[in-house]
């Protein structure tokens, strides 16, 4: 059984139209589908856990913006907040006391969060967090890990997952070779690399920037014995540790995923939830290490739009609704049932799959063998991926268009939905099968 054809002609118009005047026709390249093939997705409005393309076709969503709708399309309470701040004003390029309450409630959740600063992008949050650490150490070089994202400022696009990995240009055109020459690239789980490259190089190492939960080569959770070392060797050669939480925070567990793992980084970066579906970022942490922050310190960082009033109203109300209900528990029953069904059902259809799931972050990777790193995730087989995406699609599905990103669940994602995908993965499982048999 396949799903019926969808009717995709007004996405395509779209696209025709977007293609002339926008490069790849989207406004980030995943948009494209072009891992996936087929037509692109035109959205016209969401609400709960749905989106409808323009062509009036429904789906489960399990992009939600790529993370930072938490609470689903459209929650009233953060409507409310956006229009209340709306009737009185939309930017004043001067300080507001909701800034002050954003800050406060970030501070309050994330016990090393002692001073944090807003800024318009998980980008701009990474980019930011990387000089303050380089101005604070007068160290120059910064360890990231392969498959791990931070944005895309010109010295993280080394190995930088997700869209990178999709395209198979792990390292951008347009970025000098010396603008990268500081960026020291190790493979994720890998404590024996992470030991090795202080003992070699530990005078020059600013910090260690990772994903606590890497989610930008596909969900990959963080082993034992890395997390250890990352606790433990950064800080015994006078480096700092940056977590990434840009998608993790707020969305594994309240504050993010330093909580549960017991970390605690000199530096935290956020964006995606605690913005509440409006743009924005966040970085900050240890005191002594901001103050190194303008207009305190020597460190120059500032944005025309930072902290703007829309996004804090949106982000505020976010935080206050997960504040109040604690959803997480709940979260990660109704997540994890679906994403057993997913590897029952594909079990069921004799297809190899690793469904990984931290929280309500999930990947099915297609592969036999658990995915620990970049180079295992690259083995995936990415047109049984496609297809098995295409299918989803046709049954009211949408996951996000690559192998090599996370999907994500909501408070608005229900008992019904768990029943939808699964009976859309049953058949898009046989599918995958049914290709590879020929
Ligand atoms: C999304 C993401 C970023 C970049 O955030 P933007 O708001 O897209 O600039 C950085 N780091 C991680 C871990 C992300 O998931």
């Amino acid at each position: 059984m396949s799903g019926r054809e969808l009717d995709l002609t007004r996405s395509r118009e779209a696209m025709a139209a977007a293609e002339a005047v926008i490069p790849g026709g989207v406004n980030s390249p995943v948009r494209a589908l072009r891992a996936v093939g087929g037509a692109p997705f035109f959205a016209d409005r969401g609400e709960g856990p749905f989106v409808w393309d323009v062509d009036g076709n429904r789906c489960v969503d399990l992009i939600l913006s790529w993370g930072p709708l938490i609470l689903g399309h459209r929650h009233p309470e953060v409507l409310a907040a956006i229009r209340d701040q709306l009737e009185r004003g939309l930017t004043y390029g001067m300080p507001t006391r909701e800034e002050v309450d954003l800050a406060t409630l970030l501070t309050r959740a994330l016990p090393g969060l002692e001073k944090v600063r807003l800024v318009n992008s998980g980008t701009e949050a990474v980019m930011s967090a990387v000089r303050v650490a380089r101005g604070f150490t007068g160290r120059p070089k910064v360890i990231k890990f392969a498959g791990c994202y931070h944005g895309h400022a010109d010295h993280l696009l080394v190995k930088a997952g997700s869209g990178a990995l999709t395209f198979g240009a792990p390292d951008s055109a347009g970025v000098p070779e010396e603008f990268a020459a500081h960026t020291l690239t190790l493979p994720y789980n890998d404590p024996a690399a992470l030991r090795e490259v202080f003992r070699v190089a530990g005078r020059d190492i600013a910090a260690v920037l990772v994903e606590p939960v890497a989610g930008n080569m596909g969900v990959v959770p963080p082993a034992h014995d890395f997390i250890e070392t990352l606790a433990t060797v950064p800080a015994a050669h006078g480096a700092l540790l940056i977590l990434d939480e840009v998608m993790t925070g707020f969305r594994v567990a309240w504050g993010g995923a330093q909580v549960p793992l017991g970390l605690r980084p000199d530096l935290t970066c956020l964006g995606k939830v605690i913005g509440g579906g409006l743009p924005v970022g966040a970085y900050g942490g240890r005191a002594d290490v901001m103050g190194k922050v303008a207009p305190l310190g020597p460190v120059y960082q500032a944005g025309t739009l930072s902290g703007n009033p829309l996004s804090v109203a949106a982000g505020l109300a976010t935080l206050r609704v997960l504040e109040r209900t604690r959803p997480y528990d709940a979260l990660d029953d109704r997540c994890g049932r679906l994403a057993e069904g997913l590897q029952a059902a594909a079990a069921e259809a004799g297809v190899p799959v690793q469904v990984q799931r931290v929280g309500t972050m999930f990947t099915v990777f297609f592969t036999a063998e658990p995915v620990r790193d970049y180079d295992a995730a690259r083995r995936c087989d990415t047109k049984a991926f496609a297809s098995f995406f295409q299918e989803m699609r046709r049954q009211g599905v949408l996951l996000p268009p690559s192998q090599f990103e996370a999907a994500f669940w909501s408070t608005a994602h229900g008992d019904s939905e768990v029943e939808a995908v699964l009976a859309a993965a049953r058949p898009a499982f046989r599918k995958v099968r049914e290709a590879r048999d020929g």
